[in-house]
């Protein structure tokens, strides 16, 4: 299962004319909190009409910029069902969480390191301290969340594959001559 997340970006619009458009970039009414895309097809508004373009005449019209923003469509994550957002500590810019039973205890993070992003992976069982592990330094941030989707995806495979246990039977035939 994976979900979308739409990100604001570190900008403030306060004229039309200021608004980005871009195929990965809507436009949310924090009143309604209905998104449009940038580049609509159709004429389109959100559903309060604060925010809305008219395609025929490429124009936009905002009328509350207190309740507009910019935001731009990330890559899906596959942090969902089974894994649990934390809430990240200044140095962290996502967390993730899974507990697998009498398995480990996983946690996963997306630090800062410098210009770059890395990936910490702390392991945690009953019998023993945690295990951190940091991945290579990746230069964007959308490059450190699909490792973190690999990596989640890793450990789901890992830990919810069932034993193959017909590899373990102990032989009970005659010896073959
Ligand atoms: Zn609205």
């Amino acid at each position: 299962m994976t979900r979308q997340r739409l990100v604001p970006l570190p900008i403030v619009v306060t004229d039309e004319s200021e608004a980005p458009r871009g195929a990965d970039l809507y436009y949310r009414c924090r009143a309604c909190q209905g998104s449009i895309s940038s580049q609509p097809a159709d004429s389109v508004g959100c559903a309060c009409g604060n925010v809305s373009i008219e395609v025929d005449y490429h124009r936009l019209v905002v009328r509350d910029f207190g309740r507009f923003e910019v935001v731009r469509r990330a890559p899906e994550v596959a942090t969902t069902d089974t894994w649990t957002q934390l809430p990240p500590n200044a140095l962290d810019v996502e967390v993730v969480h899974k507990n697998f039973g009498d398995g480990p205890d996983v946690t996963i993070a997306i630090r800062r390191d410098g210009d770059g992003f890395v990936l910490q992976t702390s392991a945690e069982t009953r019998t023993s301290g945690p295990n951190v592990t940091t991945s290579e330094r990746t230069s964007t941030v959308d490059e450190a969340r699909s490792k973190l989707v690999e990596e989640c995806e890793g450990w789901d495979r890992d830990m919810d594959a069932p034993l193959d246990l017909s590899a373990l039977r102990p032989y009970e035939g005659e010896p073959p001559n």
